[in-house]
């Protein structure tokens, strides 16, 4: 195993902004592999950064000997999962068999059912620990930066928090009537979902509380964007979060949609195209999400023609030194500015810069140890030291 090689699985949106900031640090990266199941979407990103940067190879990360074999060939310190959820056992497995650290974006999910929890991927703790390998969960914004904001906070301006409500604005244009961010199975899969918050009852005991999706609303004003309908969403980082952040008695996660947005997934979803399981049609097997996937614009593509700003953060209540105190931390990131440092937009920008940054903190010892870890076990104050070095400032307000 090398010290400072990385392999980088997938190619699309997120994985793009990973590599161009890896090579932006190739005093740390000194040797980066990109591989994905499409090799000529490695090449192009290969000839934009320039060949002497980065090595390519073709991998189907949902074959774990096909992963092994390349693992095993690249040597690398560790594995950036940037490819989709769907591969993050595979993936793992992968890293296991072979030695090798480990970080992804976001959480497992079954192809066949809409849900995402930690629990297959917390398992691995015990086999991690035992082979003295890492792996950091959900490096990316949210998860990611929010549940790093959210430790901040905790370090820094509370001796208890009570209630963390998470807020994720996407004020940017791309002109399209209906088009995704990110990934759009992954992306509708998760907003066609109930909804759902934690919170303690009278006891003190905590619960999940489910909602229909979209069923909670709340209008936030986002600095730099302004006022914006927001709604409550089930999103994973508050699963870690509930069992880091000590003294919690509510946390809730909010993401803004344009009702254009809502009324064509409504549509969508009435007419039976989100669903995940099989239809035949003239004698082949469809799923309708996947269909849909295929005729959506590529989120990769949106870069170019995306205007305006996502802005994303926290908002924390509690205690210091006796008296209530709410604050808030935000980054504001411009689409534009995005796609002219790496050619994305900027929801790529903003999950590829934090995941790098993951890499990077392992690779120089800041972030180290044994077994599975989300992000929010670490110590904030390097990753938010880089955060403002990498492109991805942010604010804080005292309310
Ligand atoms: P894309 O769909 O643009 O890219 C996914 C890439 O993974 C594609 O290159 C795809 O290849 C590749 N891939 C898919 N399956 C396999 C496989 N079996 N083997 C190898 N490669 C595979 O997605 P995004 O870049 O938008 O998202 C990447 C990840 O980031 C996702 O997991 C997403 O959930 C996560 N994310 C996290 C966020 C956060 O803040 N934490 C926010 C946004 C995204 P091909 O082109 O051949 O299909």
């Amino acid at each position: 195993m090398s010290d400072d090689g990385v392999l980088i699985v997938g190619a699309g949106g997120v994985s793009r902004v990973v590599v161009y900031k890896c090579v932006q640090n190739i005093n740390i990266f000194k040797k980066i592999t990109l591989a994905s199941r499409t090799l000529n979407k490695c090449e192009k990103i290969q000839n934009e950064v320039g060949k002497e940067y980065i090595d390519i190879a073709k991998v189907d990360a949902d074959n774990i000997d096909e992963m092994v074999a390349l693992i095993k060939k690249v040597q690398p310190f560790m594995v950036l999962n940037i490819a989709l959820p769907y591969q993050d056992l595979s993936i793992m497995e992968a890293c296991l068999r072979t030695n090798v650290h480990y970080l992804d974006t976001a959480n497992y999910e079954h192809r066949d059912t809409a849900k995402f929890e930690y629990k297959l991927q917390w398992a691995y703790d015990k086999k991690y620990k035992q082979k003295k390998i890492m792996a950091l969960l959900g490096s990316g914004f949210d998860p990611g930066v929010t549940n790093v904001f959210c430790a901040y906070a905790a370090k820094h301006y509370f001796d208890e928090i009570h209630t963390i409500d998470i807020l994720d604005c996407n004020g940017g244009d791309h002109g399209y009537a209906f088009a995704t961010n990110f990934n759009p199975e992954i992306n509708l899969r998760e907003v066609s979902a109930n909804g759902r918050y934690w919170e303690k009852d009278k006891n003190g005991k905590g619960r999940w509380i489910e909602t229909k999706p979209l069923e909670i609303k709340q209008v936030w004003d986002y600095p730099e964007i302004g006022h914006k309908d927001s709604y409550l969403m089930y999103h994973e980082e508050m699963e870690s979060l509930v069992k880091h952040i000590k003294g919690l008695k509510r946390i809730r996660f909010f993401m803004t949609f344009s009702q254009s947005y809502l009324t064509h997934m409504k549509c969508l979803e009435n007419v039976g195209m989100l669903r995940i399981d099989e239809v035949e049609v003239d004698g082949c097997k469809v799923v309708p999400l996947r269909l849909l996937k295929s005729l959506l614009p590529d989120p990769a593509t949106l870069g170019e023609r995306t205007f305006g700003k996502t802005n994303i953060g926290i908002v924390a209540e509690g205690l210091k030194d006796g008296k209530k105190r709410k604050i808030y931390i935000y980054n504001v990131c411009d689409h534009q500015k995005a796609f002219k440092e790496s050619g994305a937009q900027a929801v790529s920008y903003t999950t590829g810069v934090p995941a790098m940054i993951g890499a990077k903190l392992m690779i120089e010892g800041k972030y180290q140890g044994e077994g599975v870890f989300n992000i929010e076990e670490f110590d904030p104050d390097p990753f938010m030291e880089e955060l403002k070095k990498q492109g991805l400032p942010w604010h804080i307000k005292e309310l």
